[in-house]
């Protein structure tokens, strides 16, 4: 791919950024430089706002109907533009191709078809308040929304903010992370084409400083972050300071639980899926693996070979099924907390190694990596490290896997494998997760809301609940009688 600039996307066009700062994005396969990305300051971030105040006055004119046929027309645009924006999206993230070309492209046109068809049914109520009066609620936007997003998922994040805050009649400027900026942009453009009015949706690009100038800006009523945990606390406490609403969609350390009669090989299937899909760079990944004791040995055999099976290549090559992880930053952080996790007394039954051959040799390719004879205290065991490597844990009873399970700060995802449907619920209404699966996992179907509990953060993206956080209730008092004054 040729070398070309990242522009910001401002009222419905590309712009240079005022003071003409740059950052280089790069593909974390081969480390060539993708683009140069103009850099969002002070004097951009107004001039964004501006245009989404204009864009929003437009927008939250326009009937419900109106803008879901826009949003519907972007769906069938993106979709039309799928091996495109899906090579692209692997050249940012290094993910395989096999992935992005099914999945990131799709789910976003999944998401603005929903909420393009949502946009037309949103209503307020009618109160009957017996034969003198009456109250009716009108559902309206929030005004401009702020989404900022993690480098694993970018168009499909994107989408996903996009999509009800713009349903709902709002405006909204996006800050991708700044490791992956470019389908974003393509994200806008489809937008515009479909006819969404300039400034409705911006986009800005930058570092931490710019998304504080959102989440920081008196005139932003709302931030939808996706990122770690430690981001949302901070997200959150900038966004007090003028009352915003607040979405945190942040990481997790889920189990999956695996009982003595669920079908083994689809618990492996879903193990696998829930720890080396995209690289393990996924915030519901089921990294604790519970299983219970009397399957554990054939559990891990069947695992340790499927995953081995697993081909590491160029993410370009559509038989890769494990491509790069996201930056050498990011992979020497893996690489320390497999070392780390063998330190503290863990066995790395495979995996795990870094692949140093050429051309893997300017990446991050990291072997999937098991972990057997792991404890709950282990640190490997305890932190989310958002990298292909799976805890394996065994357990003797119900009660004492979900006691395990929910032991821990994050609640963000929980699956169970069972062939026992009673066990299945009863186990599920326990488990402290905001997003759970029975005999799959990491399934986000765009109808199903999705988000967490406990420090995995607070609101709902996706189905009919995400409305609710990009919109808010005007409730109207109507006096048909007399008016009665006590004065
Ligand atoms: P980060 O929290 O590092 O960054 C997320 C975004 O926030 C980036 O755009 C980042 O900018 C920006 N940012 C960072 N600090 C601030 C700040 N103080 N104010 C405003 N914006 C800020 O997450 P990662 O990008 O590293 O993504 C990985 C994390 O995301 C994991 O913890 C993962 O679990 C979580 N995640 C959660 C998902 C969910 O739906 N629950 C889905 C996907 C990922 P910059 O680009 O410069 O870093």
């Amino acid at each position: 791919m040729a070398k070309q600039d990242c522009k910001l996307y401002i009222a419905g066009k590309q712009q240079n950024a005022v003071d003409g700062q740059t950052f280089e994005t790069r593909n974390p396969a081969t480390g060539e430089l993708l683009a140069q990305v103009q850099q969002a300051g002070q004097a951009d971030v107004a001039r964004a706002v501006e245009a989404a105040q204009a864009g929003f006055a437009t927008w939250s004119a326009m009937t419900c109907a109106e803008r879901g046929r826009i949003l519907r027309r972007a769906a069938d645009l993106l979709r039309a533009r799928n091996d495109e924006l899906a090579r692209l999206e692997t050249l940012d993230t290094g993910r395989p191709i096999q992935e992005t070309s099914v999945e990131d492209i799709n789910s976003g046109a999944d998401c603005l078809e929903y909420f393009g068809a949502l946009a037309a049914g949103l209503s307020g109520e009618h109160i009957d308040l017996g034969p003198q009066a009456f109250a009716y609620t009108r559902r309206e936007p929030l005004g401009i929304c702020a989404g900022i997003g993690a480098w694993n998922y970018p168009t499909q994040i994107a989408c996903w903010k996009a999509a009800p805050a713009l349903a709902c009649g709002n405006a909204m400027i996006f800050k991708p992370a700044e490791l992956t900026p470019l389908t974003a942009m393509k994200v806008a453009e489809i937008l515009s084409e479909a006819g969404l009015p300039d400034g409705v949706f911006n986009v800005v690009h930058g570092f931490a400083e710019t998304g504080q100038l959102l989440t920081r800006h008196p005139d932003i009523a709302k931030v939808s972050l996706t990122g770690e945990v430690g981001t949302g606390r901070k997200i959150m406490a900038d966004a007090a300071g003028t009352v915003k609403h607040v979405t945190l969609e942040l990481g997790g350390k889920s189990p999956i639980l695996v009982f003595k009669e669920a079908e083994i090989d689809r618990a492996v299937t879903g193990a696998m899926l829930g720890n080396f899909y995209s690289g393990g760079e996924i915030c519901s990944n089921g990294t604790r693996v519970f299983v219970h004791e009397s399957i554990k040995d054939s559990f891990l055999e069947r695992l340790v070979a499927r995953t081995e099976a697993l081909k590491i290549g160029d993410p370009l090559d559509p038989d890769t099924q494990v491509g790069a992880l996201i930056s050498e930053e990011h992979t020497q952080k893996v690489l320390k907390a497999i070392a780390d996790g063998q330190k503290e007394g863990a066995k790395l039954v495979t995996g795990g190694q870094r692949v140093t051959d050429p051309p893997f040799d300017r990446g991050g390719f990291v072997t999937p990596a098991i972990f057997d004879a792991c404890e709950d205290d282990m640190t490997l065991v305890r932190e989310e490290i958002f990298g292909p490597v799976l805890s394996l844990l065994s357990f003797k009873d119900e009660e004492e896997a979900i006691a395990r399970a929910n032991d821990t700060p994050y609640g963000l995802a929980a699956g169970v494998f069972t062939r026992d449907l009673a066990r299945a619920h009863r186990v599920i209404a326990r488990l402290q997760a905001g997003t759970c699966w029975i005999n799959n996992y990491n399934l986000t179907p765009i109808e199903m809301p999705f988000g967490g509990v406990k420090q995995s953060g607070l609101g709902r993206e996706n189905g009919k609940a995400a409305i609710e956080y990009y919109s808010q209730l005007k409730s109207v008092y109507v006096e048909l009688g007399e008016l009665e004054s006590p004065y």
